[in-house]
């Protein structure tokens, strides 16, 4: 190996790495897995200690299955619930149910999360676990990455640290500096529950300013998960039992849920501040993946998968890179020209369907035309989901 080489692929020193990945979520686990298996000592950055809970619907689409194997995770030995049907309900109660043509699986992060973390470790990723990464700064052809107990210096950095970060506010992001607007100022609240509810059937409840999701995930356990308006908590006393009782309990699905099954966690698991404006895909020269790249809005799913197509998008054009096929410009320009051809237009069609729902009228009116136009459905379905990657 050539000095060159050794050192675009870290190989020269020991704190020196090919790549930094920066948050230990699906974008990031699934990269690194990528990029170790490759051959190229690869960093993870996690400030949490797996395993641990976090705010998400759990129900992973189909379109992921081929790629979460292809990491080397059995899923098909796991037993999870496919889902295979989708129920959505008005505030009022009105419901319509539809097939998945696709449909998902259920697993919950914590698992999920944890399992890829010891894959990757088994493939040779450093995993530095409750490690917050605090700046990141690039110098010519090399970046230093400076966390809570040191640096380490790498040729590409990638960004995979979710929803909103201390980096993104370090870093002024655009979406950051927005004034709150329909898009953005959202909290998202989860539980596991046990209840009585069909393993092949997701269903997405509407309330006034907000929408829960309910499906099965593994032993016996169902996610239980909202997204609302910040607003709506603060019309409620900063409670959220206040506002379960007093706004989410108008819907009779979600009465009977919330007062008939038994909750698994002393107390939810929760995120302020989301927002689903745009963000920008490179950063100061750092590739940027899953949410920290562009969030879809959890109405229109497939988060989860988005966070892996586009590791594996991210991993084939460092991969070129770190080659020496092509430039980093010429990297940059490619992966975020591919990432807005691939997920670009469902998070435009996931913004405009988000503008539609938390209406209480309108969201019944939606309703009532679907059941008498299903196609409309479909169509929404299919505008929202992706193919296999
Ligand atoms: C209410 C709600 C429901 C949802 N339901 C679904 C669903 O049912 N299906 C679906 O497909 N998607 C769903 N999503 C979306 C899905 O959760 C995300 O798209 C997905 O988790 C993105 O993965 P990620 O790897 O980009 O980010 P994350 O999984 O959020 O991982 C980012 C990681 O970075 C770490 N981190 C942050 N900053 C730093 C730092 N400075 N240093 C070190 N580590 C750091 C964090 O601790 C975190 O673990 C939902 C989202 C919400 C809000």
């Amino acid at each position: 190996m050539s000095e060159r080489e050794k050192h675009r692929t870290g190989k020269d020193d020991i704190s020196s790495f090919a790549v930094a990945v920066i948050g230990g979520g699906l974008a990031g686990l699934s990269l690194s897995i990528l990029l170790s298996k490759a051959g190229y000592k690869t960093i993870l950055f996690e400030k949490e200690k797996y395993p641990f809970h976090k705010v998400c619907g759990e129900y992973i689409s189909l379109e992921s299955w081929k790629f979460v194997e292809s990491l080397g995770l059995d899923i098909s030995e796991l037993n999870l619930p496919i889902i295979k049907k989708l129920m959505v309900s008005s505030p009022d109660g009105n419901f319509i149910k539809a097939n998945l043509d696709l449909g998902g699986f259920g697993v919950s992060r914590y698992f999920l999360d944890n399992r890829l973390k010891e894959l990757a470790i088994e493939n040779g990723v450093t995993v530095c676990e409750e490690t917050k990464v605090n700046e990141v700064i690039f110098n010519e052809e090399k970046f230093t990455v400076q966390y809570n107990r040191g640096a380490v210096v790498a040729s590409i950095v990638a960004g995979t640290f979710g929803k909103r970060s201390n980096l993104d506010v370090k870093w002024k992001r655009d979406f950051i500096k927005q004034k709150n607007n329909k898009l953005n100022n959202f909290i998202g609240v989860k539980y596991h529950i046990k209840t009585v509810f069909p393993a092949d059937t997701i269903a997405l409840h509407n309330f006034k300013n907000g929408y829960c999701g309910i499906s099965k995930v593994e032993e016996d356990q169902y996610c239980l998960c909202y997204l609302t308006t910040a607003q709506n908590l603060k019309d409620n006393g900063n409670s959220i039992k206040e506002m379960e009782k007093n706004v989410l309990y108008k819907n009779p699905f979600l009465k009977k849920i919330f007062s008939e099954s038994e909750f698994l966690f002393q107390e939810p698991v929760t995120i302020s501040q989301i927002s689903f404006d745009k963000k920008s895909q490179i950063e100061n020269h750092v590739l940027m993946l899953g949410d920290a790249a562009g969030m879809i809005t959890p109405l229109c799913g497939n988060g989860m998968s988005i966070a892996f197509h586009a590791a594996k998008i991210g991993f084939k054009n460092i991969d070129l890179f770190l080659k020496e096929k092509i430039s980093r410009k010429q990297m940059e320009n490619r992966y975020a020209n591919e990432w807005q051809k691939q997920f670009g237009k469902r998070l435009r069609n996931g913004r405009t369907i988000q503008a539609l729902f938390g209406k209480e009228k309108l969201t019944d009116l939606f309703i009532k035309a679907i059941k008498r136009f299903p196609f409309i459905i479909k169509k929404l379905i299919k505008a929202t989901h992706g193919n296999s990657f």
